[in-house]
């Protein structure tokens, strides 16, 4: 399978299609990026990302982004944020810098505010509701991904560059100032033009302690195809976080290498993704894991319709 963008969740379709738009129009592969994320940021169903993401333990919406050009190698990423419309503009905005590129909490909003980025309250009604009907005293080691609500991660190649950028507002009842694997290099999300780049949604501790998306990019690099390199890498970790005693929480992958073919991986029993193909169509795909036995399927209005996540 082939694609100028490939996305995480059924919940980036609708940006996914603007983006491939955008391509058609002359854009750039950063430009069509930045869109299909921000339209996930400004879509207020969605509960993991930008406006309507569940709020942490203090109820308070605090969110992470990142942005990787696989040309520069630049990274841009900030990190528990509040109240920033669009996170993803100032993540992209620091990846042109070489010092400064990842900052947090209130410098990075002094730095969003500097900058002229739009400021909004990002805390919805249905997420404020939600967070009342919680159970306040949680388990917060037994923290999972809400629901298979995610991340948003789009990558994308255009001619020779590649690209990702990832914003979420984290685990649902997290603690504050919380960080998970989006904003953290190689963690959340990798890109190098030479290469391909790779992006993961889930449980952030869990991801993080397998840089899982910089070890897919090196599996591509070593010339391993991408489905089987996201495969490998994510069953891999999964069995070393096992031999540590480690149950693993839900992580999903995505990964697109310099020839435009795309690959994903789960340890859920199934997990959504959508790609934009090379003849402009936007399709929505599934990895299906049964029992450890990974299959891409293509799924039919029944399943979609049978699918509760984003
Ligand atoms: N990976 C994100 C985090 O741990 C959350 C997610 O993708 O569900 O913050």
């Amino acid at each position: 399978m082939e694609g100028y963008l490939i996305a995480t969740w059924k919940m980036a379709f609708e940006g996914v299609k603007k983006g491939q738009d955008l391509i058609r129009q002359g854009g750039t592969i950063h430009k069509a990026i930045m869109e299909a994320v921000k339209t996930v940021e400004d879509d207020p169903s969605y509960h993991s990302v930008g406006y309507g993401g569940l709020p942490n333990l203090e109820g308070e919406v605090e969110l992470d982004a990142a942005y990787m050009d696989g040309d520069t190698l630049g990274f841009g990423a900030i990190m528990g944020v509040k109240n920033l419309k669009n996170p993803i503009e100032v993540a992209y905005d620091l990846c042109h810098y070489k010092r400064n590129c990842v900052l947090a909490a209130a410098g990075a909003e002094a730095y969003a505010r500097k900058g002229g980025y739009p400021f909004s309250p990002m805390l919805t009604e249905e997420a404020e509701e939600r967070y009342k009907a919680q159970e306040k005293n949680v388990d917060t080691e037994k923290l999972e991904a809400y629901g298979g609500h995610d991340t948003v991660c789009i990558i994308g190649r255009l001619g020779d560059t590649s690209a990702c950028g990832v914003s979420t507002s984290g685990l649902f009842m997290k603690l504050p100032g919380r960080v998970g694997d989006s904003p953290i290099i190689g963690s959340g999300c990798y890109a190098d033009s030479e290469v391909g780049a790779a992006a993961a949604t889930g449980v952030g501790e869990d991801i993080m302690k397998g840089c899982l998306s910089f070890a897919i990019v090196e599996k591509i690099r070593a010339g391993i195809p991408v489905q089987q390199a996201c495969e490998q890498a994510l069953g891999e970790h999964i069995a070393r976080l096992e031999r540590s005693g480690h149950k693993p929480g839900s992580m999903s992958v995505i990964a697109m290498d310099r020839d435009h073919h795309v690959g994903a991986a789960t340890n859920k029993k199934a997990f959504p993704f959508v790609v934009g193909t090379m003849d402009g169509e936007t399709v929505l795909f599934a990895a299906v894991n049964e029992g450890g036995n990974m299959s891409v399927i293509c799924p039919d209005e029944a399943w979609i319709q049978a699918y509760q996540g984003d």
